[in-house]
């Protein structure tokens, strides 16, 4: 029996993106699409070439999180062209393929693990830097399937996003706990959501109960890079729900910074 050809579609497809990560979240809700979009907002501000794949296909919010809504994706001989938001950061998503936005997208695991395939070996992205791509919460045949069509061409990492929450915590140590079973490196844990920032005040407000120590001290436990905090931001929600980049202007003073130190850590 020969190569599987879908691996080799794929491996051919991901000869020409040097860098892959995976963002990934315990829970649903916790800032994983948000940190996602400006994640790859930040590496292409600075001058890297990026694409964002969304693979999260019961809840696609990267299309609006990138001010993308109602776009339509075409083909061309050479596959499908992702939807640009600057010349060197293009974007793929389900939410570009249904009618309406408001519709459940109700499908088994095969015709979701179809359809990573299909992103996979169709999409063409021509030469990147980074291939950013937004997990659904949880770790489910999504993440199996992923993990499985790169492993030919490998995976740099993945970053898990949390909640300082202890109910949050415990699916992170799980999601950890995958990685580790699939040989998938964990970049980093970010603490998002860790305390209020009131810009009229220089301290944060806890928001959560964090006397257990929250994600760095989980991370320590569990042998893993702890990357910070970003705290709730209006601001930075703002800039979500505006499809905007945070690192833009000066309209996300308090969480820009600290991502942008999370980013250079990596
Ligand atoms: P997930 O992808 O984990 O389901 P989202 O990224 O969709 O979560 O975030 C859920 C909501 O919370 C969004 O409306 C987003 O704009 C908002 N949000 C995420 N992180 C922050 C933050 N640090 N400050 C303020 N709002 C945030």
């Amino acid at each position: 029996k020969g190569p599987d050809p879908d691996l080799v579609a794929i491996a051919e497809r991901m000869a020409t993106v040097k860098h892959k990560i995976l963002i990934l979240s315990g829970k649903g809700g916790v800032g994983k699409s948000t940190f996602s979009a400006q994640l790859s907002f930040a590496l292409a501000s600075l001058d890297f070439q990026v694409g964002l794949l969304d693979i999260d296909i019961c809840g696609p919010s990267i299309p609006k999180m990138l001010g993308l809504e109602g776009q339509d994706i075409h083909q061309s001989n050479l596959g499908w062209s992702p939807i640009y938001v600057e010349s060197n950061l293009g974007v793929m998503s389900v939410g570009f393929m249904l009618p309406n936005p408001d519709e459940a997208v109700i499908w088994r695991g095969p015709r979701k693990n179809g359809l990573i395939k299909q992103f996979l070996k169709d999409v063409h992205w021509g030469e990147l830097d980074f291939l950013v791509v937004d997990a659904p919460p949880g770790t489910s045949d999504e993440h199996i399937s992923i993990v499985q069509f790169l492993q030919a061409t490998g995976i740099d990492g993945a970053i898990i996003v949390t909640t300082p929450q202890q109910v949050s915590l415990i699916d992170v140590r799980k999601e950890v706990s995958f990685c580790k079973k699939v040989g998938v490196e964990v970049l980093g844990v970010v603490e998002n959501m860790s305390g209020l920032s009131q810009p009229e005040l220089v301290a944060f407000t806890e928001v959560f109960d964090s006397s257990a120590g929250g994600a760095a001290e989980m991370c320590q436990e569990m042998g893993v890079p702890f990357l910070g905090k970003v705290p709730l931001d209006p601001q930075l929600c703002k800039a979500a729900e505006e499809g905007r980049s945070c690192f833009e202007g000066q309209s996300c003073r308090v969480s820009a910074p600290v991502l942008r130190g999370m980013i250079e850590k990596l």
